[in-house]
């Protein structure tokens, strides 16, 4: 019997304490909320009922603009349905490429979807969900041109877009001085048209959207490189990423990943 009540004087203090914690948490301003989060070594995302994605929305199409301006594309769609399993708004921001990981790991974005490839060198800036997707880096030539394969970029000047692996291949494979940057794939492209550079060096899917897009221009048939796509998020942020890899995983499971893509590549 005494057992029973110490038990029940037990669990009564405990009833108190919770509810206590409660009405504190009702009281504390959103800002002093914020500030112990952090100090607390949790992340912001998980007690604000929004999520902001940063992406740079030229790269269709995982990420694009549609006719009345809505950043729409594989990227988003899956941000959408993560971002309503977990019960939250999403919000989807425009940004530079080369800025996102600092701007996802300073706090200012919550999470970075952007056809992003997973790298061990990102991986110490930033943490990498489970992945969704494969990006295979190709060579985009006018037609005719005389660079078959990889073996003769040697030498040629290769358009890319600033900060991505494509980049960051091309740099260490055949020098800086061989490499020309750009904002975005677009405006590679663009510079390849009008002979700035001798081809293009950018992810599969990108690449088959511009060529398609521009007359006169080939997607070389071998294949430079082949990586995961994932979604980074601050290192901090351990409630979100436990949050994204569930629904991810669920989502994968469910067929609505699938569905997304399939959407999109259409099957050749
Ligand atoms: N997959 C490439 C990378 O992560 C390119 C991504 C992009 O341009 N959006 O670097």
């Amino acid at each position: 019997m005494k057992k029973f009540l110490a038990l029940f004087l037990a669990v009564m203090m405990l009833l108190a304490l919770v509810s206590c914690g409660t009405t504190t948490e009702v009281k504390t301003s959103e800002s002093q909320a914020a500030t112990q989060a952090q100090t607390a070594g949790t992340d912001k995302a998980a007690d604000s009922n929004k999520l902001v994605m940063g992406t740079n929305a030229s790269f269709p199409p995982y990420e694009f603009t549609d006719d009345e301006g809505e950043i729409v594309g594989i990227d988003a769609e899956i941000a959408a349905a993560i971002a309503e399993r977990l019960g939250k708004e999403l919000e989807i921001k425009d940004m530079e490429f080369d800025s996102l990981l600092t701007a996802v790991a300073g706090g200012s974005i919550d999470f970075v979807m952007a056809g992003l490839t997973v790298t061990d060198e990102r991986k110490q800036q930033v943490n990498f969900s489970d992945t969704y997707a494969t990006g295979v880096q190709v060579i985009i030539v006018p037609e005719g041109s005389e660079i078959k394969t990889v073996d003769d970029l040697e030498g040629k000047t290769i358009g890319v877009q600033s900060g991505t692996t494509g980049d960051i291949y091309c740099t260490d494979d055949y020098g800086e001085e061989n490499v020309k940057q750009f904002a975005n794939g677009a405006l590679a492209v663009a510079a390849l048209k009008n002979g700035q550079v001798d081809c293009v060096v950018i992810d599969n899917e990108p690449a088959k959207n511009f060529v398609k897009a521009n007359t006169g221009l080939e997607i070389l048939e071998t294949e430079y490189a082949v990586e995961d796509y994932a979604i980074a998020l601050a290192k901090e942020s351990t409630d979100l990423f436990e949050d994204i890899n569930g629904a991810l995983k669920e989502l994968k499971a469910d067929g609505t990943i699938d569905e997304i893509i399939a959407k999109y590549i259409k099957a050749e």
